[in-house]
């Protein structure tokens, strides 16, 4: 072997050399990135290693679940005008809507054909269920409330004690959904038997339909179960909201979460 093949000979093996070496590198760094869960299983890794690197899947794991309910979610607006929100904290000036009788009782036009096949639906189920009270004005909802306080006053109840009472079953002026022409209270005259009520609500979503104010969540709407006061917010709402048993409040804080 001459002078020169010696030496090119040695040059060659410290290409390969470093080559060896850079590809060991690259795939450590590229574990370390992107399986962090396999250097965590490392049991000689140090203690800090093992502590960030759950962290971030952690952080991944909670950032997909985000992702899912996001897209879950309808592509739907807040301001909506079948998503408007009405309660003791978001009492409502006079809304005027356009309206429709079905049957004598005033409802948002927008929402007439509805209400008319979900009676329909209903009727299907007990021939006498009928609409009991559709859109209702502030200025209707005030003589309302100011009639039942002042049936209370008169058996001798002082005036807060009154207001307190009739608080529990009829809304304050401007805190009431009938003023938006988008509710319907829909019962037997005789009174909604629950059996009929829970057929109801599995039927309403169909035709854009919840039932407002179901048992257990007083606490967030305000208001005691109603088993026949139903709200129009639209099918692809309904349905979501039914699925995830979320109240209009629950549904629109999740739906600004996300942005919407
Ligand atoms: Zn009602």
């Amino acid at each position: 072997m001459s002078k020169y093949q010696r030496a090119k000979k040695k040059k060659t093996g410290w290409i390969w050399f470093f080559c060896l070496l850079l590809l060991l590198v690259g795939s450590g760094v590229a574990v370390f990135y992107l399986k962090p869960e396999w250097v965590q299983s490392l049991a000689f890794w140090e203690q800090k290693t093992v502590q960030t690197a759950p962290k971030k899947v952690e952080k991944k794991k909670q950032e997909k679940k985000e992702e899912k309910l996001k897209t879950d979610l309808p592509q739907v607006s807040t301001k909506d005008w079948n998503l408007v929100l009405v309660n003791r904290d978001n009492k409502l000036p006079e809304l005027n809507p356009q309206l429709t009788d079905v049957e004598e009782i005033k409802v948002d036009s927008r929402i007439a054909e509805q209400t008319r096949q979900f009676l329909a639906a209903a009727r299907a189920l007990a021939p006498e269920e009928s609409l009991i009270s559709g859109y209702r004005s502030v200025a209707e909802q005030t003589e309302l409330y100011n009639e039942r306080v002042a049936q209370l006053e008169a058996t001798g109840l002082p005036h807060e004690e009154a207001e307190k009472q009739v608080q529990t079953q009829v809304q304050v002026p401007g805190a009431s959904e009938h003023q938006t022409g988008l509710a319907i209270d829909m019962s037997l005259p005789s009174g909604q038997s629950e059996e009929l009520a829970k057929q109801l609500v599995a039927l309403a979503p169909q035709f854009g339909f919840v039932l407002r104010y179901p048992e257990g969540k007083n606490a967030i709407t305000g208001v005691d179960y109603e088993n026949w006061h139903f709200r129009y917010v639209g099918v692809e709402n309904a349905q979501y909201m039914a699925k995830h048993q979320l109240v209009l409040e629950e549904y629109i804080q999740k739906l600004k979460e996300a942005g919407l």
